[in-house]
Order: C-alpha cells, then sequence, then structure tokens
C-alpha cells in the first residue's frame, strides 16, 4: 500500500503519525512550506541562523527523522511559512502533479482545526484532491493548546504505540534540533486518525478563539476564511 503524507511543515507528519508511517513500506511526503515565517518572532531565539539556513535546518531535520521511518522520498514545495492559504491553486497544482506521478493508495493530511493556519490549508488543499485519512495536530480548547485530539473528539483509529514505537518516534524527534520546544508538548504514546470529513472551510473549526489567534499570528481565523473561500474558485 503507498501513502502519500502532505502536511504544512517539516514536522507535522512525525507529530502525528511518525510511528505508524515506519510501520509501513511504501510512503512519500511532501511538506507545502518551508517551515520558516517570514516574521523572525516565529524563529525560535535559539537558533542564531538566517532565515534562509532556519528553511534549510528544518528540512534536513524532517529528512532525517523520516529515515527513522524508512521514507526517503521528502519534497518540499517551499511556501514561505504561515502563507499556504495565499498560495492554493500553485499548491494543490503541486500536489496534483504529485497524486499523478506516484498514483497512491491513500492521501494523509492533517486536520482542521484551527492551530495553525498552514495546517487548515494543506486539509483543504488535500480536500479537494481526493479522500484522505488526516490527523490531529493541535487546538484550542477554551483557550488552552490541546494536542493529538479530533476537535469535536471523533476518532476513527487510535494507535497505542508500544515501547519499541515509542522509542522510535523519540529518535524522530531528536532530530528535529529547532522544534525541542513545540515537540514537548506532544504525547509520544499516540496518533490518532480518521477518514477526513467534508469541511465547510466557510465556517471557523470550532467555537471560540483559534490557537494562532491566541499566539497572535499576524493571520486571523476571519482573514484566513475570507482568502480560502476566495481561493474555493479553483476547486
Ligand atoms: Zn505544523
Amino acid at each position: 500500500m503507498s501513502v502519500l503524507v502532505v502536511t504544512a511543515h517539516p514536522d507535522d507528519e512525525a507529530i502525528g503519525a511518525g510511528a505508524t508511517l515506519a510501520s509501513l513500506t511504501d510512503v512519500h511526503v511532501v511538506h507545502l512550506t518551508d517551515g520558516a515565517p517570514r516574521d523572525r518572532r516565529w524563529i525560535p531565539r535559539s537558533f542564531h541562523g538566517s532565515h534562509a539556513e532556519y528553511a534549510e535546518a528544518r528540512e534536513a531535520e524532517a529528512r532525517q527523522a523520516l529515515l527513522f521511518a524508512n521514507i526517503d522520498d521528502v519534497r518540499a514545495l517551499g511556501c514561505p511559512d504561515q502563507e499556504v492559504v495565499y498560495n492554493i491553486r500553485e499548491l494543490a497544482d503541486q500536489v496534483r502533479a504529485i497524486i499523478d506521478e506516484l498514483r497512491p493508495d491513500v492521501l494523509m493530511t492533517t486536520a482542521y482545526e484551527g492551530g495553525h493556519p498552514d495546517h487548515d490549508a494543506c486539509a483543504m488543499i488535500v480536500q479537494t484532491l481526493g479522500m484522505a485519512i488526516e490527523m490531529p495536530l493541535y487546538h484550542a480548547e477554551q483557550g488552552s493548546f490541546r494536542a493529538l485530539r479530533f476537535v469535536d473528539d471523533r476518532d476513527g483509529i487510535i494507535v497505542n504505540l508500544d515501547e519499541e514505537q515509542c522509542d522510535r518516534k523519540k529518535r524522530m524527534y531528536e532530530c528535529y534540533l529547532t522544534q525541542q520546544e513545540l515537540l514537548a508538548q506532544f504525547p509520544i504514546d499516540i496518533e490518532r486518525f480518521r477518514v477526513a470529513p467534508c469541511y465547510d472551510f466557510t465556517q471557523p473549526p470550532h467555537a471560540g478563539p483559534l490557537w494562532y489567534e491566541i499566539l497572535g499570528f499576524s493571520m486571523d481565523g476571519e482573514t484566513w476564511r475570507r482568502v480560502a473561500a476566495d481561493a474555493y474558485a479553483f476547486a
């Protein structure tokens, strides 16, 4: 069974599905962004290199981590971090071309959950391209960070990782040197999946403030939905 995993950032695939992907034999990964926000506020202070070096570091980390899952086909589409929604048409075309090339049996992506505008735009792109399996990453629940749970708690498959899988996932996480602060917030021993529902991206993923609004991103949910609705015209 061949699987094409489409995520926004280098590390999303490991957070949501690292151990599960390691148990499969024919997995390909696409990162829509370079993981490097233009605004330096969103690059960890511990990283002292340039913006370009940060992007290079993030992609290199993912390539190294995914070797622990026996995945060597990792494709970086290079959209700037936090800007997927502004590039939906181009990115969808590129992902469609990869689907045409690889003809995967399964598409996998991230859920629409208001954690990060790029995760949501990634979910939207994949929804226009076919049926997918989705995984949660994070979202806000009553103002707090909630990791690896679907917004509506409707799980499909819950994978409880055994000791060996947890060890492998930890080794993957250790490769993401620039992301250690973020990764520390995720439970290591569980992954959740389900068939992606047909989302209405003109509606917010949940009531109340979205996680990226709480963080103070320049993008808010209302703007994201307006830009996303405009991009719907391509679907
Ligand atoms: Zn991400």
